[in-house]
Parts: structure tokens; sequence; C-alpha cells
């Protein structure tokens, strides 16, 4: 699995934290929830009164998919849709990480 964004919602204060590197621990605004990881592994927690959980918005993507989207793009598919841009943004994370493997 490939993770190009990870990040969540406060359930509580609705703050939206994103955690974009490896080591990049976040908190919420009210400290009920926080993401970390980056795009390395999904790691989420939280505590305290305030608690109420999290609405996941991130963003991960088998090989599959990636090996697809480049193979489209290779193929020149056109990039001037909010679909295929998002894609481009995605995949250009995935290939560097792939390279790193
Ligand atoms: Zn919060």
């Amino acid at each position: 699995m490939v993770i190009s964004v990870n990040k969540i919602r406060c359930n509580a204060c609705e703050d939206v934290i994103e955690s974009t590197h490896v080591h990049d621990f976040k908190w919420c605004k009210c400290h009920a929830v926080f993401v970390d990881g980056g795009p390395e592994y999904l790691r989420r927690g939280g505590q305290g009164l305030d608690f109420k959980g999290y609405t996941e918005m991130s963003e991960h993507h088998t090989a599959e998919e990636v090996a697809d989207a480049l193979r489209d793009h290779s193929e020149g598919m056109p990039l001037d849709t909010p679909r295929e841009r998002n894609r481009l943004r995605w995949m250009t994370i995935a290939a560097d990480m792939l390279e790193d493997q």
C-alpha cells in the first residue's frame, strides 16, 4: 500500500491534522486525537474527555493502482481533469517511494 495523504479530522473540535513525514506527530487543537507516520504508516490515537473519535481523510493506493496510473500517464492520458491532476500528484509521491524500497 502506498500512502499519499495521512490525514484525519477530530470529531470534537473539527480540526484537520495531517502527518507529512514519518516522525511528524500532530495533535488536534483540543488534544483529543493525533496522527503520526506520514507516508510510512497510519498511526492514530486519542485520549481525554473530549475524545469523540475522528474521521479518516487519508488517501492510499494499492500497488496495482499505482501501476495503472503510471501506465496511463506514460501513454499520455490527458491531465486536465481534477481526477487526473490528483492522480498525478499522488503517483509522483508513490513512484518516489517505490524507488526507495
Ligand atoms: Zn480535537
